[in-house]
């Protein structure tokens, strides 16, 4: 790898108004500065800026949807190969968070409570740490990471990786206060009346959407976000459905693929896929099988009951015919989309939310109510980790100057 990237970065033509930062990025990485800086063999400067900008780089570096962002805005890939940044950039903050040692800032005399160690809230949590600000993670799973640990799969995101950033935390004075819910025994306002001087809450949008179908309640269905909470618990026999043809669907059915089954169908009822082109010949590669223009009816005895979609010249979907078809399998896993669980809203007088159920905030991250701060999938519904952390920084900043510790 050490010479392909050595190669990739001197590639780079250094442009004046670099698109891959400017348009391709949602926290505008940097990326010309960072790849002179590993020209010069400078890694723990780069490092630094890297994180800096973005604590949660490492993991961008290997989730983000690159082709579409940074190395898809790349002039070079107008007429041949972007600079393939990525793997530049997962060097570099590999290196720096080995060799990094972060120092404990003064503190300042602001407490901040933090509900989900997502990468929303493990954001928050380092820049207000940095800031000099007491922080507590108040974290419903027993590990840190949200769908890092609890999502993505290891065979694309390796729990070590996001395990490291327990270092960072403890480094930094963080503490974390693992497998305790908000909005359970404890609510928002229990954190005010102890001392904390802001919140924000990262809690990610962990409640499956239904499909208001009979079938949902069977034992041998499951959601696709709550099967890769942990795949291993999980009897799913060899032949599975997937309903849904999203990113989430993707992975489960790559991961099914690894557990034992051997048949693998996705259901689309359109004629097209929503989840990125890589995760579907990723998907396709392991074997997974793709059916379109198919709508689910029902979940019975021998599994999903579809009625074939009517749908428009460019594959849209406008309506369902009367044609059934009945699929035999074991499992039927439905992944089509996200919303935030309502526990908080329900305890907190004041936190207001769109219909949808996410948060509402103003341009600086805070909620309906005050003091309290949001970002993440939890305030934009289900988005990507890049996106998580570019309204993670806006709640930090709009956190420290509600404390009055940041003009
Ligand atoms: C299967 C899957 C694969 C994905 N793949 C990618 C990808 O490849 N690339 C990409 O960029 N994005 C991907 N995403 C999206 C990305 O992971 C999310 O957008 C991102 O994790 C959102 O971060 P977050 O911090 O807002 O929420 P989350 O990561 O969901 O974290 C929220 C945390 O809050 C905790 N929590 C919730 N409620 C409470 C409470 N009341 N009290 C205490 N703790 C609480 C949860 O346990 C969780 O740890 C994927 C999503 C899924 C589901």
């Amino acid at each position: 790898m050490a010479i392909h990237i050595v190669e990739e970065a001197n590639r780079c033509l250094n442009c004046k108004r670099p698109s891959c930062q400017l348009k391709g990025c949602p926290v505008h990485t940097p990326i010309p500065e960072v790849i002179k800086l590993f020209k010069e063999r400078r890694i723990e400067e780069a490092g630094k800026l890297l994180f800096d900008n973005n604590p949660m780089s490492l993991i961008c570096s290997h989730v983000c949807n690159h082709s579409e962002q940074c190395e898809g805005n790349c002039v070079l890939g107008r007429k041949g190969n972007s600079v393939h940044f990525s793997s530049i950039e997962a060097y570099i903050s590999d290196t720096y968070l080995d060799r990094v040692e972060f120092e404990k800032p003064e503190p300042n005399g602001k407490r901040v409570a933090i509900i989900g160690a997502g990468p929303a809230g493990l954001t928050v949590a380092i820049i207000c740490a940095r800031a000099g600000c007491g922080v507590t993670i108040f974290e419903q799973r027993p590990e840190i990471g949200g769908v890092l640990e609890y999502g993505i799969p290891d065979f694309r995101l390796p729990k070590q990786t996001v395990r490291r950033f327990r270092k960072v935390l403890k480094d930094l004075g963080v503490r974390v206060r693992p497998s305790t819910t908000i909005g359970g025994a404890l609510l928002i306002d229990d954190l005010f009346l102890d001392g904390y001087d802001s919140v924000f809450v990262g809690a990610g949008a962990w409640r499956a959407k239904t499909l208001g179908i009979t079938g949902q309640a069977r034992g041998n269905v499951y959601f696709g976000i709550d099967y890769l909470v942990d795949p291993r618990s999980c009897e799913i026999g060899r032949k599975v459905a997937v309903i849904g043809v999203g990113n989430v669907a993707m992975d489960v059915a790559r991961t099914a693929l690894r557990s034992g089954a051997r048949e693998v169908t996705l259901y689309s009822n359109w004629g097209g896929i929503s989840a990125s082109s890589d995760e579907v010949e990723l998907a396709e590669l392991d074997g997974a099988q793709i059916e379109y223009g198919l709508s689910i009816d029902q979940i019975n005895d021998i599994g999903p009951l579809f009625r074939r979609s009517k749908l428009g010249e460019d594959g849209a979907f406008v309506g369902i015919t009367d044609e059934r078809i009945q699929v035999a399998c074991d499992t039927v896993i439905i992944c089509v989309s996200q919303v935030p669980k309502n526990k908080l809203t329900l305890t907190t007088r004041g936190l207001a939310t769109t219909e949808g159920g996410t948060l509402i905030v103003s341009e600086s991250g805070e909620t309906t109510v005050s003091g309290v701060f949001a970002a993440g999938d939890v305030v934009t519904g289900p988005m990507t980790v890049v996106h998580a952390v570019a309204g993670a920084k806006t709640a930090a900043a709009g956190m420290l100057r509600y404390m009055g510790v940041a003009d």
